[in-house]
């Protein structure tokens, strides 16, 4: 089994994970409720990121602190 810091490691090295890494990532999910949320947050992030990509807007700075809030507001949620 990983520990949290080698699943964070791997999240934060982006989307080309290998099946097993995957796995085993998902394993770690199943038992660790702390690194499912670093994930989902992650996940948001990349999600709205690339929605303003695709969307073409150049303010990347306006972009990332939008969703800086964002992220930010849905903490205060639980
Ligand atoms: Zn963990």
């Amino acid at each position: 089994m990983k520990s949290c810091k080698e699943v964070a490691q791997l999240i934060a090295s982006g989307e080309n994970l290998g099946f097993f890494e995957k796995v085993s990532v998902k394993m770690h999910f199943i038992i660790c409720k702390g690194c499912r949320r670093y994930h989902e947050q992650q996940e948001l992030i990349v999600k709205e990121i690339k929605e303003r990509h695709d969307r073409k807007i150049s303010k990347i700075q306006k972009t990332s602190s939008e969703v800086e809030a964002k992220v930010l507001e849905n903490l205060k949620k639980d």
